[in-house]
């Protein structure tokens, strides 16, 4: 095994290496676990699970940090609730095995809490955390979940969901491997947005053993296993040689020959906004507002979420800040703005299309959004996800307006609303390119789905054509258009981006100072030329291929 190389897909730039750390899955009761032959032992078992559980967490709850102390210690109290327990043990006494009846007390309780609502709807999660971990005990499999972490680690999973990656321990995690997860999966995109290297897709990745030390290459997509010295010391002077030649560059994008391309942030909370407001950027082009309340049961009040735009919005004075409105739905399900299940929830009301259902949510936000810009230097900017028709511009740009907001925009991420670019963009003041959905969309690919990773490829030439109609809508209405896409951090395709003529690229803030050094070194003539090259390719594969092959060598010998 030493020095065997697997490939990936690269999601999140940069290398590092360190020990690996397994995050088992959750774990449910099997199906078919037998009655109890003893009952009284099964109710010790059950009782001894929980307990286990309860002092797990208070041990952990010791070692955490203060945003992790508390949520560990309310948890802890849920796994030694003496409710809990008895109704676990009534289970037992009607004839069920253990784990079965923990997952039923578990069930009980989470109807339970779900109804009183508040407070209580807010800790089912934890609940059915505890509730897991406690299965995971009786049946003496690993415990669900990312272990606690002691030092460097490279966190590998079957794949990770955003809520998992958004609590991961930054100061310890220094890589991210996933079997499963696609490009523009959530999860790749929040290890992005923490500057952590990523690789998805990587072949039996669970099956590395835990403790394997493994090298993580996050450009390429490559995961080494046991590397030798020699190979730790490339990467270290590769990472120093990119470094040196990023940090010669500062200030706004730029073509070689002076063109503005803003570089811009994307961002999913407080902490990402203080970071992104100390980096060298212009300002944030895509604050997914719906990364705070993954795992809330209800949308916070007017003042509250005021609270948190107020502190988004004030590292930027003098800067634009673009606030997406909740994006919910699909594989980003939010547990008080659901709809109902849904035959197919990417094509379903997601987005705007669930706040033009439910208007009260949008309204909320766009109150506590005007509420915060008053307080704040920042140029406060509004987008609406998965706008589709005109007519859904002209709805988000009026109630944007009615909030006394400024200026509304509206994402381009359905083919339709690119080809109608025109018209659309007619009724806002821009226009930001979600790559990510338009990639889903014209290819008919789902996102999550990583084997579907090549259609899914934004260097898809029929991609970039749907873009180019996008651009040329943007500039027959005079609209500025922008990429908030992952492909935004790609420093090949912003090269071809800008050549088709988008005004602003918005990336996880660890990709800016690449794409700042290629657009330095090409021309906006160069740029439409290698745009001109991608388009006209047959395929992905060589649309990139071209575009490498024409860019300037330093470039390309760096990046
Ligand atoms: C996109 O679809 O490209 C986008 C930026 O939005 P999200 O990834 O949050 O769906
Ligand atoms: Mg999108």
């Amino acid at each position: 095994m030493s020095g065997e190389r697997r490939s990936g897909v690269g999601v999140s730039p940069g290398t590092a290496a360190g020990p690996v750390v397994q995050v088992a899955p959750p774990v449910k009761a099997p199906a078919d676990e037998p009655a109890p032959a003893d009952a009284e032992a099964a109710a010790e078992s059950v009782r001894g699970a929980l307990s286990a559980v309860g002092e797990d967490l208070d041990a952990r709850a010791a070692a955490a940090d203060e945003h992790a102390q508390p949520i560990l210690k309310a948890t802890a109290m849920i796994a030694r609730d003496k409710g809990l327990a008895k109704a676990a043990a009534k289970q037992v006494a009607a004839g069920k095995g253990p784990a079965t009846a923990i997952a039923a007390a578990v069930d009980e309780f989470a109807a339970q809490f779900e109804a009183l609502g508040g407070y209580f709807a807010e800790r089912v999660t934890d609940l059915r955390d505890v509730g897991s971990r406690a299965i995971a005990h009786v049946l003496g499999v690993p415990t669900p979940g990312v272990p606690e972490l002691s030092g460097p680690s490279v966190i590998v999973a079957l794949d990770l969901a955003p809520a998992e990656t958004a609590a991961l321990d930054r100061s310890h995690v220094v890589a991210i491997v996933t079997e499963h997860g696609g490009r523009t999966s959530h999860t790749a995109i929040l290890a992005a947005q923490m500057g952590i290297p990523a690789v998805v897709q990587l072949p039996d990745a669970t099956g590395i053993p835990a403790g394997t030390t493994v090298a993580v290459d996050g450009d390429a997509g490559h995961v080494v296993l046991d590397p030798d010295t020699r190979l730790l010391e490339i990467q270290r002077a590769r990472r120093e040689k990119l470094a040196a030649a990023l940090d010669e560059l500062h200030g706004p994008g730029r073509t070689a020959d002076g063109h503005a391309v803003a570089l811009l942030a994307n961002i999913g909370g407080v902490d990402d906004a203080v970071a992104a407001g100390a980096a060298d950027l212009e300002g944030v082009g895509l604050f997914r507002t719906e990364f705070m309340y993954l795992s809330a049961a209800t949308l916070p009040s007017v003042e509250d979420q005021a609270d948190v735009y107020r502190q988004v919005l004030a590292p930027f004075p003098g800067r634009r800040v673009v606030i997406r409105t909740l994006d919910a739905g699909a594989d980003k399900p939010l547990a008080f703005a659901d709809l109902g299940e849904e035959e197919n929830p990417a094509l379903g009301r997601r987005g705007l299309r669930l706040c033009q259902a439910r208007p009260e949510l949008l309204d909320s936000q766009l109150e506590a959004i005007a509420l915060a810009a008053k307080d704040t230097g920042a140029e406060v900017k509004v987008m609406a996800p998965m706008v589709a028709t005109t007519d859904e511009a002209e709805w988000f740009a009026t109630r944007v307006r009615a909030a006394g907001l400024p200026s509304a925009g509206v994402m381009i991420e359905v083919p339709a609303a690119a080809l109608r670019a025109h018209h659309v963009l007619s009724h806002v003041d821009f226009g930001s390119l979600g790559t990510n959905d338009l990639a889903q969309y014209t290819m008919a690919a789902d996102r999550g789905e990583g084997e579907l990773a090549s259609l899914l490829d934004p260097w898809q030439p029929a991609v970039l054509q749907v873009i180019e109609a996008a651009c040329k809508g943007g500039h027959s209405s005079d609209r500025p258009v922008g990429v908030c896409g992952e492909s935004a951090g790609d420093p090949f395709l912003a090269l071809v981006l800008t050549g088709l003529g988008v005004a602003s690229l918005s990336m996880a803030p660890s990709k800016v100072p690449a794409v700042r050094f290629a657009l330095s070194r090409h021309t906006l003539a160069e740029c439409r030329s290698l745009a001109s090259a991608a388009l006209d390719a047959p395929t992905a594969e060589r649309a990139r291929q071209l575009v490498k092959a024409g860019a300037k060598n330093e470039v390309t010998d760096l990046l």
